[in-house]
């Protein structure tokens, strides 16, 4: 690890203060790739490939222990979360998406060696609105505490769609009423996506 460029001082007072005890650096590189703090990467560690936000660099002294490392704090899959005490249905869970992430206040000191590049993480409406999907390409609605096992907001505050009001899924086929420009679910609506005017049900009986 090459540590590079110290952060600049006049970022704020507070800063600048604890600069003249001790350098914070913003900014390091690993591989030929710089890295800055606040980034959002993929980690492989013990074969698991994992998401993370680098917070700090542990150490700059080369005789410390922990020089190498670096503070990270956790995204969780769907697969990471404790789905028995957040209270939501097996059958609930085909909502959240393998494309969704939470930040977590999970965070450990990991070796830089277990960087995997960076990723970015948007909002749900901006994932949908970009048709180039990426692998490295993920969204977030909630927070998990991994320490009380709660999400922010909750799973049942989350926005509802279609007329089974369930939270949405991007993986999901929805399909667009001409009427009330609402999304559904086509099963949910007895209809197909391959019809070419589409009239949700309650838009229906309002005639
Ligand atoms: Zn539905
Ligand atoms: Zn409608």
């Amino acid at each position: 690890m090459q540590v590079g460029k110290q952060r600049k001082d006049s970022d704020n007072k507070q800063q600048t203060q604890l600069s003249k005890k001790k350098k914070i650096y913003s900014k390091f590189q690993y591989k030929d790739k710089v890295f800055e703090i606040g980034d959002i990467c993929r980690f492989y560690n013990e074969q698991q490939d994992l998401i993370g936000k680098i917070l700090s660099i542990v150490s700059t002294d080369q005789n410390h222990p922990d020089f190498g490392k670096i503070n990270v704090q956790w995204y969780y899959y769907k697969k990471d979360l404790k789905f028995k005490g957040l209270g939501i249905s097996e059958k609930d869970q085909n909502q959240i998406s393998e494309q969704e992430v939470f930040p977590t206040n999970h965070q450990d000191k990991v070796y830089v060696q277990s960087l995997n590049g960076k990723c970015k993480i948007v909002t749900l409406e901006e994932f949908e609105q970009n048709p180039t999907v990426t692998p490295d390409i993920f969204f977030s609605r909630a927070e998990y505490d991994h320490i009380n096992k709660v999400l922010k907001p909750s799973f049942n505050d989350w926005p509802k769609i279609c007329s089974c009001q369930k939270p949405q899924n991007p993986q999901q086929t929805y399909i667009q009423c001409d009427a009330c420009q609402q999304w559904f679910h086509p099963e949910c609506q007895d209809t197909t996506v391959d019809i070419d005017s589409f009239i949700c049900m309650s838009c229906t009986s309002q005639k």
